[in-house]
Order: C-alpha cells, then structure tokens, then sequence
C-alpha cells in the first residue's frame, strides 16, 4: 500500500496543487467582491502560491532536481505560509490585537536562509514548516473560526470547516516535516508518518487542501447566495455545489486511473525492453566467452595431452605442450594450464608460470568442480589489480575414464568491458554477494548493490579490502523488482551469467514513466479547467439572470407605486396628488402663451342617498359609469381627474369660461339623461372658474369650488360660472 501510494505521488502533488489553486481563486473573488475584506487576497495568494509550489515539486519529480531547485522550492513554500501568516495577522489586526509587524517576515526569511545556507536544504525546509507554516496555519484556523461566529448557520457550518481543514493542515505540513538531523523532527517526520499510516503525508496535505478549498467555497457560494436572496438562485448555488463536488470527484478519480494506466503501459514498455538489454547483454558476454569454453573442452579431450600428466617421451611431451598452445591461440584465450589431480600445474601456456610452480590451484572453486567431474565457469575479480578474467574449466579423463587432472584456459574481459563503455544504460557485473566488478558506472565500482546479511558484509569487506559502503538498491534482486536506488526509483532487472554465480544487472530509471504519468496529469487538468470554465460560465450567466430579473420586477414594481400613486384605483382616473403638479405646469404655460384655461369642478347630487339606497357598491358603480360618460364627452386634451369622494375636476387648455360653461352644460344634460341601472338617473352640480393671469392654483380651485356651491345651492343639477376677479384684484395678488 505504501509503495503503491508512493508511486502516485505525482498525482497526489498535482491534485494536492491543484485544489489550493481553486482555494486562491476563491479567495481572490471573495476579495474583490464587496463588503468583504482585503484579507482574503491574502489567503488567495496564499493558495495560488502554494498551489504553484506543489506543481514545482511535481515538476522535480518528473523532470529531476537539483540543489538549486530544491532551494526555489522551499523559497516559494516559505512565501506562500508567509502569505497565510499574513492573513491571520490582518485578522488579528481586525480584531483589535496587536499580532508582530511585517518586520516578522523579512526575519523570518533571514532564518531560514541561513538555516538553508549553514545546514542545507532539508533544514531550511523545516524550519520553514515549523516556523510560518505551523503558525501561518494555526493562525488562519483561529481567524476563520473567529469570521464564522457572526454568520448565518450553513455558512457558519462551512467557515468553522474550513478553520478545522487549516488546524489538520498545521499538523500535515507544519509538524509533520522532511527528516532534519535535529528534534524533533528526527522523531516526527514523513518517514515515521507513512510507517504508522502506510500513506505519504502529501497524500493527508491533498485531501486537507481539497476540502479547506471546498470548503470555502462552499462558505462563499452561500454567501452570495444569501446576497443575491433568489430562491432559483440558492437553489442552484446548492445544487451546483453538489455538482461540483461529485463532478470533481469523477474528474479526478478517472484522470488517477488514466495515469495509472499510461503509466502501466510505460512500465509493461520498460520491463520489456529491460528484458531485451538483458539478453543483449547476456548474449555478447557469452559470445565473448562461448570459444573458451568450447575450446577448454576439446583442450581436455585431446588424447595428447595425456603425456603432459602422466608423463611421457620428450616428443609426447612437447606435442602436448604444443596442442595447449595452439588452443590459446585458436580461443583467444590469455592462458591455459593442466593441472593435475593436486592442483599443481603440470604444463602452461605461460612457461614461467609452470616453472615457478608457485600456483596451486587446489583450493580454486573451478579446480574442485572439475574434479568432482563437471565443467566449471567461474569469473575471478583481482581487487589489487582491477583485473577481470573468465576461467573455464573442464575435467581430463585418462583411459579408464577416472579423472587424471583438469584443463582450464583463463579470459580477460577487457574487450568486453571495452564495448561495453558506449551501452548508454547503467549496467552491473556482480559477484555472487553483488559487488560490482565491472559497469558503465564508475562510482558504483565496488559498491554491493543489494542489502548484505552482516557476515557476508564482513566477509566481502575483508575480500575487497574496503568496508562495505550502503547498498545501492533498496531491496535485494533476484531477478526483477522496482525499487529505489540511491532514492530514485528504478526497474531492476538481473540475470546470472554464463551458468555462474555471478550476474549482469542493469537498471531502467522511471523518470520517462513519470513522464507519461504526466500525460494523464494534463488531460485531468484540461477536462477539470473545462469544467470549471463551464460551471463558472453558468454559475454566472444564472447569477447575470437572477439579477436582471429582480432588477425587472424593481422597476416593475417602482411604476406599479407610481401609477398607484398617480392614478385613481376605482375610476382609472387621475388623482389630486397627479392633477396638481399638472395644473400648475398648464398655468405656466398659459402665462408664456397667453391662451385661456378653464376649470370644470363637479359633484353627484345626493350621492349619499344613492349610497343609502342601494349600497356603497352601486355607489361605486355609478362612480365608474359617470366617470366613462364624462371622459367620452370631453376633448382629448381636457383632463379629468377624480378629486375627490364624488367630486371630480376638468382641466380644459384652450377654454375660456363662457366656453367651458357650455362644455359643462352639455355634460350636465348628458348625465342626466343617462340611465344608471338600478340607481336609475342621476344628476350633478357644476362650478366653472376661468384662470385670471397671476392666479395662484388656490384661487382658481377656490373660485370654481364656490361655483360649485352656488350650483348646489341654486337647487342642484345645474351650471354656474365664478365671476372673474377684478383688475385691481389681479395686480394685487400679482405684486
Ligand atoms: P350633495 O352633494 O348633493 O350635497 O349631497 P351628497 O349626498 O352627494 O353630499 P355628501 O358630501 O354629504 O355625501 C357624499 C357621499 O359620497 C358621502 C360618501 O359616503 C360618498 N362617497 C364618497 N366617496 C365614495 C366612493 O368612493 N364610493 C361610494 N359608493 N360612495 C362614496
Ligand atoms: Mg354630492
Ligand atoms: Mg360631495
């Protein structure tokens, strides 16, 4: 489960960066939206920063780091808790505390860089994470938690979510740090945590991220939800959310799967052509070797060399001298011997050699293989001299067919070496406890490649002469595994060679299967930049709507209230509160224009009998009929108005009294000849007053009013025209 997830990290890194960078866009239009506070750029940037950092710690994954990019990498981490530090300092601030000033941070970078430049990168890494990311998150945690408690249930539900995401957070990457040299990390770090969990703490940081960031948007989407106060629209704020949530979930999980599966592909790819190096490999060394051995066994079947054992004639002797060294010469070989059932050589191609008689081979494991009647390959490694040879050894039969002594012919491998120098791919020659004795890789020299029992470690120290240095791989090799060597995770892939002990073993690095894995990476983040584009697309267009429609029924509703207050809701007619504004604006132009202006001012007689006899409602009929039959009557410019109870009012441009006086009279003879239903006939009483330049509104309303009166008092249904005002009168009221 650990190295599974361990070979996800690059998708862990990208989803992990990805969610902070939706928590910074977030947070970005949280800031610019109105009423909230600038803070919240602070924690926009916070995650888009952080987010960046994640996709550059990606990048080194696939790509390969260097001293330099660790650097920048925990440089622009460093920035980014200085940016969350900074968000829970000005919501401090907000709250009348006195957190440190911005001196804090250029401080806190002078640290850090030191601790970099002094102890290395790992511990400027640490002390970063212990200093503005556990404090930088802690902080935040307290100042959302403090935001949510003014807020409204759901939202404050969400806010107090995304505080509890920052708390775990400071835990997953303030606490819980790379493995530093001091306490505690060297107690608390992402070796202990995967040990106790069997998951890479990115992974916990990931899914802390994706849920701070839903989270708060989450809190935000409610917000103008609330703002906007559409039901359509909170409807689908929630209904959005959902979506989101599951559409992401969906996003990601079959975007992991098209990872693993483009990255399956590669591995299956470099397994494969692991395997073909291997047999390339393989293949030349025993072609290199195939005429030695062939040529070893003839050596010890030749009937002639017999003589060199068990003695013989001067001539026999030197014939078989002879046949061992045309053997050498035909073979390629760089020695020969015939050894006897001792061990001594009895005959050389190296004639020194023979007369020194200084080299047993006794004890030699292909001497002791060949004489229990088997042919023996062996490599020999000379640690003094760097010398690799090839011996093959094949058991000499004497006439009886007992073994009478052994022939063995030696190699060197330095023409194989020699081609091997241009292989392009890391390849290892080992030894039976895997020290390597010959490879393309100058520092593995001598190295052992795989975890060593402890007295196979001191046996190999004392044969190499130097004590055993830290394995290359992580585990041991039989013939495939992935693993990490040096820390860098590989196919390894080893094979014995030539029916030895010994073994070839090459390495396939995973960068490239990283690299494909990258390919799925991409496609995830176009289909969820897709996405996004397309749910903030509608969220906004139903937002856009949402407004344009409430903003519809405002203005709807604002003329609504103005033909209300303007207009006269039984007979449609205008109202005092409209007439009057209209009549003062007719006054003035009748001053500019000198044209004449008339007032009809009529009430139904006895209206409240009619009331008392048939009830308000028919009352209120006759009020609507009347008002019909009136406006039927009139011009289209006079104005008629409802002004009050059963009183209405006519304002007539153009007229002058006598004129209007008659348009009265028509109007009265039209009304009583009218059939009111059940009411029966009706009549009304009219005053008409004529505007005199200088009148005030006042006057002439009053003037018609009292026409009006003089129209009721002379018995009712009839006419009568105000007096003009005189002269003097006028100029007074005009001084
Ligand atoms: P006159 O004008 O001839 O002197 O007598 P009147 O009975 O018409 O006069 P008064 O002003 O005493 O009565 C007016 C009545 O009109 C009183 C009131 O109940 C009635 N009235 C006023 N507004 C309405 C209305 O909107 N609907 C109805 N049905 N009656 C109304
Ligand atoms: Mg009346
Ligand atoms: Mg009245």
């Amino acid at each position: 489960m650990a190295s599974f997830l361990s070979e996800q990290l690059d998708f862990i890194f990208f989803f992990y960066g990805l969610a902070f960078i939706l928590l910074g866009a977030t947070c970005s239009r949280l800031a610019s939206s109105q009423g909230a506070g600038q803070h919240w750029a602070m924690l926009g940037g916070f995650g888009f920063v952080h987010g960046v950092a994640e996709w550059l710690d990606l990048a080194a994954l696939i790509v390969g780091d260097s001293l330099a990019f660790a650097m920048g990498r925990t440089a622009v981490m460093a920035a980014s808790f200085f940016l969350l530090m900074e968000f829970a300092r000005r919501k401090a601030i907000r709250l009348g505390l006195r957190p440190p000033g911005r001196w804090i941070y250029p401080l806190l970078a002078l640290a850090i860089g030191f601790v970099g430049v002094t102890q290395g990168v790992v511990a400027a890494n640490i002390v970063a994470r212990y200093s503005a990311g556990f404090v930088g998150a802690l902080g935040t945690s307290l100042a959302l938690a403090w935001s949510a408690r003014p807020l409204p249930g759901l939202a404050k539900g969400l806010t107090l979510s995304a505080s509890a995401g920052f708390a775990f957070y400071a835990i997953a990457a303030g606490l819980i740090v790379p493995a530093g040299a001091f306490w505690p990390s060297t107690l608390i770090n992402h070796g202990a945590f995967s040990a106790l969990t069997a998951m890479p703490i990115q992974l916990v940081r990931g899914l802390l991220a994706l849920w701070i960031s839903f989270s708060i948007w989450a809190a935000w989407s409610q917000r103008l939800a609330s703002d906007v106060s559409s039901p359509r629209y909170t409807a689908y704020v929630h209904h959005q959310f959902v979506w989101t949530v599951l559409a992401t979930g969906v996003i990601l999980l079959s975007g992991w799967a098209l990872t693993e599966h483009l990255g399956e592909i590669y591995k299956q790819d470099v397994e494969r052509r692991a395997a073909s190096d291997i047999d390339l490999l393989a293949s030349r060394l025993a072609g290199e070797t195939a005429t030695t051995e062939a040529m070893v066994r003839s050596l010890a079947g030749a009937p002639s060399v017999l003589p060199l054992l068990r003695g013989g004639t001067r001539k026999e002797v030197e014939a078989g001298q002879s046949v061992l060294d045309l053997d050498i010469a035909a073979s390629g070989a760089k020695r020969g011997y015939i050894l006897n059932r001792l061990g001594d050589v009895v005959a050389s191609s190296n004639d020194d050699d023979a007369l020194a008689g200084s080299s047993s081979h006794a004890s030699a494991p292909y001497f002791l293989k060949s004489m229990a009647g088997a042919p023996a390959y062996e490599f020999v490694f000379e640690p003094d001299t760097g010398k690799h040879d090839y011996y093959a050894s094949y058991p000499i039969k004497g006439r009886d067919h007992g073994i009478v002594g052994v022939a063995v012919l030696t190699r060197s491998l330095d023409d194989f070496e020699a081609d091997l120098k241009n292989f392009g791919r890391p390849y290892f020659l080992v030894d039976p406890d895997g020290v390597v004795v010959m490879t393309n890789q100058p520092e593995a020299m001598r190295r052992t490649l795989w975890p060593l029992s402890e007295p196979r470690r001191l046996a190999v120290a004392s044969r190499i002469g130097t004590p055993v240095q830290k394995p290359m791989f992580e585990s041991n090799v039989v013939d495939e595994v992935w693993t990490n060597v040096d820390g860098v995770r590989n196919f390894v892939r080893r094979r014995f060679a030539n029916h030895s002990d010994w073994s070839l073993v090459i390495l396939k690095p995973t960068r490239e299967i990283f690299a494909t894995r990258f390919l799925g990476i991409v496609i995830t983040l176009l289909v969820t930049i897709v996405g996004l584009i397309y749910m903030a697309t509608k969220e906004r267009k139903i937002h856009d709507d949402v407004v344009q429609d409430s903003r519809l029924r405002l203005q709807k509703l604002a003329q609504d209230l103005r033909v209300k207050a303007t207009t006269d809701a039984l007979t449609g007619l205008f109202n005092r509160a409209k007439l009057t504004p209209m009549l003062l604006d007719e006054m003035k132009r009748v001053d500019r224009y000198n044209t004449p202006l008339s007032l009809v001012m009529f009430d139904i007689d006895h209206f409240k009998s009619i009331n008392d006899t048939h009830g308000h409602l028919i009352g209120d009929h006759v009020l609507v009929q009347l008002s019909r039959l009136v406006q039927r009557q009139i011009r289209s410019n006079d104005l008629l108005a409802r002004w009050g109870g059963e009183e209405f009012l006519i304002m007539l441009p153009g007229s002058d009294g006598p004129k209007a006086f008659g348009v009265a009279e028509k109007l009265r003879e039209a009304i009583a000849a009218t059939d009111f239903g059940e009411v029966g006939s009706a009549t009304c009483s009219f005053g008409v007053a004529q505007y005199v330049p200088g009148d005030a509104p006042d006057q002439l309303l009053a003037r018609a009013d009292a026409a009006l009166y003089l129209a009721k008092n002379g018995g009712r249904n009839r006419v009568k025209l105000a007096p003009q005002p005189d002269r003097e009168t006028a100029e007074q009221l005009r001084a």
